[in-house]
């Protein structure tokens, strides 16, 4: 999979050379460029911001040198410069979540023997991202994430690439405000790649998690040995050996534990995905 990143601090995402996602790129699995929004700019300050029209505190991104930037990494040329372009076909339903480059634009606007990337913007007045959509990016080719910062980007921005046909996504990481988008990507760009195959050690730790297949839960809680520590035991049904006991206390108490913590998530729950015992839970 390959990754572009654009940033004003793009050294946040150093740490990617470590630990698994070291490994992944090391192995080529994944391939991250971090880009620095200020290389497109051609004042002498390099500003990437400027007031808000309308009034109101802090700075907004300029979409100008967004769109330099982005239009160089997507391929795009200047002649795509006209919003009313024909909207690009989402190539979703052959399962990549990507999309091919607008049917019968400009050929020079794009390579079309490459995949363009889905464009993501973190954004804390978007949609949340959840599992689901880390699971569908997990498909993708070629993701683009563009790091917010000051007061946020111009709301124009994901509104044009959208009519360039670009695959946009913006999404939010929780209800709470960050200083910019880096942390955001950080966390999206995790959940999306311990998705892929060979990305972790043991491909079966993905399997059974939290938020995790048609029957999302949250995940029963986990306890290694020993048996009794500090005066506290682990409950003794997990040492019986008994494995369809095991399954069905582990299966209760996930579904107990959603319940207390979060009822959406049964609430949203196919209930085509119940077994008998679960429903006399
Ligand atoms: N004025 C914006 C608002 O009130 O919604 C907040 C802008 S925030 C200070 C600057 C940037 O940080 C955003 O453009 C976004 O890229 C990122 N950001 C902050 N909180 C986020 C969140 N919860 N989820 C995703 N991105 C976030």
């Amino acid at each position: 999979m390959k990754i572009d990143i654009v940033s004003v601090f793009p050294e946040y995402f150093d740490v990617l050379n470590l630990s698994l996602f070291g490994k992944a790129q090391a192995r080529g699995l994944v391939e991250v460029t971090a880009h620095n929004l200020r290389d497109w700019t051609h004042d002498v300050h390099h500003s990437v911001d400027d007031t808000p029209v309308g009034g109101g505190a802090g700075m907004v991104m300029k979409p100008e040198v967004w769109a330099e930037c982005l239009d160089d990494l997507l391929g795009l040329g200047a002649e795509a410069d006209a919003p009313e372009a024909a909207a690009g076909t989402v190539a979703s339903e052959a399962g990549a979540g990507t999309v091919a480059p607008a049917a019968d634009a400009d050929t020079s606007a794009a390579d079309t023997d490459t995949v363009a990337p889905v464009l993501i913007f973190p954004n804390p007045s978007a949609p949340l991202f959840t599992q689901r959509d880390a699971t569908e990016l997990s498909h993708a080719d070629h993701l683009l994430f563009g790091c917010g910062r000051y007061e946020g980007y111009d709301a124009r921005i994901p509104e044009y690439y959208r009519a360039q046909g670009v695959d946009v996504r913006e999404y939010s990481i929780g209800d709470y405000v960050l200083n910019g988008g880096e942390v955001a990507v950080s966390v999206m760009l995790e959940a999306i790649t311990r998705l892929l195959p060979g990305f972790m050690g043991n491909a079966e730790s993905i399997v059974e998690e939290s938020y995790t297949g048609a029957n999302a839960l949250l995940e029963h809680r986990q306890y290694t040995k020993p048996a009794v520590w500090r005066g506290l035991s682990v409950p003794d049904v997990l040492l019986s050996g008994d494995h369809g006991k095991v399954d069905r206390f582990r299966r209760d108490e996930a579904l107990a534990r959603t319940n207390e913590i979060r009822p959406d998530l049964i609430e949203s729950l196919d209930c085509h995905a119940l077994d008998k015992a679960d429903r006399k839970t």
